[in-house]
């Protein structure tokens, strides 16, 4: 399905290297704007200690994820540090239509194809201030091993090489600030036209706009 006015829901992706601090913003915003409904993605990665069916993650078998792949259940799917990582068609193209708005935490490829198919999706890429604080947060996290830390790190460069691909940039020093920032831009996206023009259609009717 491309995009369409028939979406009058925006569509948000927040996309960084591990460790930049992305899921503590993105539920932060979540807490401000319980309007945004965050899409909760299948994977093949086990759970990690705390993690909850349903609440982080859909948690599955890299056969049943390749299945539904295949039969195109998937907006965007990737593999993702040796792990697969999808994000439901259906339940996007739903609440968008139903005018929700959506917020998809993703990988630069998954960015790729959920850009194709939604072109106004606003991307917003997180960096760290610097390469040590991103060390230092992966390390603090302790709850991964040495072995898969050292791997997401090697990962974290090639990353950051595809922040140029998003329109908004956040860089995550002092985090008021870049919450602020975040929120910034949420309400900036649903200020663009045709997602006024979507969400308001009776009114632009009534005062004669049309869009181009
Ligand atoms: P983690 O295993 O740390 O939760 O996530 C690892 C990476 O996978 C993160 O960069 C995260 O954004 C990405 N990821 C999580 N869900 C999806 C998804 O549905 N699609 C894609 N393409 N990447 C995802």
């Amino acid at each position: 399905m491309s995009q369409t006015t028939a979406f009058s829901g925006s569509l948000f992706m927040v996309v960084a290297p591990s460790g930049a601090g992305k899921s503590t913003l993105v539920n932060a915003l979540l807490a401000q704007e319980p309007a945004i409904r965050l899409s909760i993605s299948t994977t093949t990665r086990p759970p990690r200690p705390g993690e909850e069916h349903g609440r982080e993650y859909y948690f599955t078998t890299a056969e049943d994820f390749v299945a539904r792949a295949a039969a195109g259940e998937f907006l965007e799917w990737a593999e993702v540090h040796g792990n697969y990582y999808g994000t439901s068609r259906i339940l996007v193209e739903r609440e968008m239509a139903a005018g929700t708005d959506i917020l998809l935490e993703i990988d630069w490829q998954g960015a790729r194809q959920v850009r194709k198919q939604f072109p106004r999706t606003a991307g917003i890429f997180i960096l760290p201030p610097s390469i040590d604080a991103l060390e230092e947060r992966l390390n603090k996290r302790g709850q991964d091993s040495q072995h898969v830390i050292a791997r997401r790190l090697l990962a974290a460069g090639g990353e950051i090489a595809h922040a140029p691909e998003f329109e908004y940039v956040i860089i995550n020093e002092e985090f008021t600030v870049a919450l602020s920032q975040l929120s910034a831009i949420v309400g900036a996206t649903r200020c663009r036209f045709a997602q006024q023009a979507a969400r308001n259609a009776s009114l632009f009717a009534q005062l004669g706009i049309h869009a181009e």
